[in-house]
This record gives structure tokens, sequence and C-alpha cells, in this order.
């Protein structure tokens, strides 16, 4: 069965926090694909600072030449807030015989509760957990016993079957986020080599993430 890898974000901007883990998930997993969706509307937080133009120009710049990564723009394209359950349902809908598997940074894992319909996620795709610093799996709740009902460390798992299995992975750690970009922009100072070179000088063409936008 192939697997195609569901990278979920605001992506505001996309930085090596965001490409490096998603690349190893990708290799170690051995995904056929791994389709990059920067979201509409986020319905958990403060709305982008860049315009969905703008963060798709950087995520197509940051997976250029990379040919299994692809930018998906269809929670962009949808009006409404960006439910993943939605996203999911649209995926499964294209890709009805592959294995989904949604990759989630820690931190993103740890909302899940939050999230809309949330139950129906593990029915739609497997998830796969890749740690973030300063992010841990909490101690008890529900997340705690979806993990033990649901979690495996069996890979081939992620292949044999469609959805419904969670795998936690270790990734490198690289403690970088979007704010701290965004807050160093506005701060009039260098942003460089926290992400790729083209989406850095894309940031500065545009005057992305400045006091007066
Ligand atoms: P912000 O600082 O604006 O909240 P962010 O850097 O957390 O943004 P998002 O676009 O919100 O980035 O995150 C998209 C996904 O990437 C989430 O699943 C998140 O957990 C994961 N992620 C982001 N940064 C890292 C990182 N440094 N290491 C591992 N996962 C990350």
């Amino acid at each position: 069965m192939k697997m195609i890898g569901i990278f979920g974000g605001t992506f505001d901007p996309v930085h090596y926090g965001h490409l490096r883990p998603v690349q190893e998930v990708c290799d170690d997993l051995d995904l056929d694909e791994v389709r990059w969706i920067p979201c509409g509307l986020p319905p958990h937080r403060d709305p982008p600072k860049a315009s969905a133009q703008d963060r798709l120009e950087m995520l197509s710049l940051a997976v250029k030449g990379n040919a299994s990564f692809v930018v998906d723009t269809r929670e962009v394209d949808r009006n409404g807030p960006s439910y993943m359950v939605d996203t999911l349902e649209s995926l499964r809908h294209d890709f009805p015989d592959e294995s989904l598997v949604l990759i989630l940074g820690q931190d993103a894992f740890n909302s899940l509760p939050e999230w809309h319909r949330w139950q129906e996620i593990l029915q739609l795709a497997h998830i796969v957990v890749c740690t973030r610093p300063g992010s841990e799996l909490a101690s008890s709740g529900q997340l705690v016993e979806l993990v033990s009902e649901r979690g495996t460390q069996d890979i081939s798992r992620l292949k044999d079957e469609k959805a419904g299995v969670i795998y936690m992975h270790d990734v490198i750690q690289l403690p970088i986020s979007s704010t701290q970009i965004r807050d160093l922009c506005l701060q009039g100072k260098s942003h460089r080599y926290l992400l790729p070179l083209a989406v850095n000088e894309y940031i500065q063409t545009n005057g992305l993430y400045q006091k007066d936008r």
C-alpha cells in the first residue's frame, strides 16, 4: 500500500524545525510523499500574520527540488475554519486505498482533544508524533489512554493498515519556532540559518513580519 504523509501547519513562516523532522519521518517510514498543507483560518489560534498567498509562496520555495514534498492548497482554497478532520475526509476521498499518515509535533498532538471531531481522526489516518523541544506527552488524561490503546512500535502496521495507529518518532531536536522568527523580524534582527535561504530572501524582499504591516 502507498503511504501518504500529511503535514499541516500555519507555516508563518516555514522553518527548518518543520523541514528536517518531516524529512526524517519521510525517510524512516519510507513514505511515498508528504503533502504540506498550510491552513487557511486556524480554528484554535490568532489569524496568521502573513497572507495565505505569502505562506504558500514561502512553502513552495522551501520544498522546491524535493520530489517527495508536495504543497497541497486544499485548506487555503476552502472557506471557513481549517478543521483537520475535514481535510482528512477530503484526502481520504482522493486516496481511498492508501495509508494516510498525519504527522504532528508533540505540542500539536497534545492539543488533539481540543480539535473539532477529534475522535474521528484515527478512523481516517494514522498519527505519527514527532518529539519537539519543550513539549512532552502529558503523564495522564485522554491522550495517554489513547496512546496506550492505539500506540504501536511496529512501523509495518502503518503500511499494512490504512489508518488507526499512533507511532511516536524521535527526530532531531531543533528548537525553532515561527513565533521566534517573527519576533526577530520585528526587532530588525537577522533570521538567517533558521529557515531556507530562499524563504529568508522572500521575507526580506516582501517586508513580511514588520511593525507597520
Ligand atoms: P508558531 O510559533 O507560529 O506557533 P510553529 O513554529 O509552532 O508556529 P506551526 O506552523 O504552528 O509552527 O506548526 C506546524 C507543525 O509543525 C505542528 O505539528 C508543530 O508541532 C510542528 N513543529 C513546529 N516547529 C517544530 C519543531 N521545531 N520541531 C518539531 N516540530 C515542530
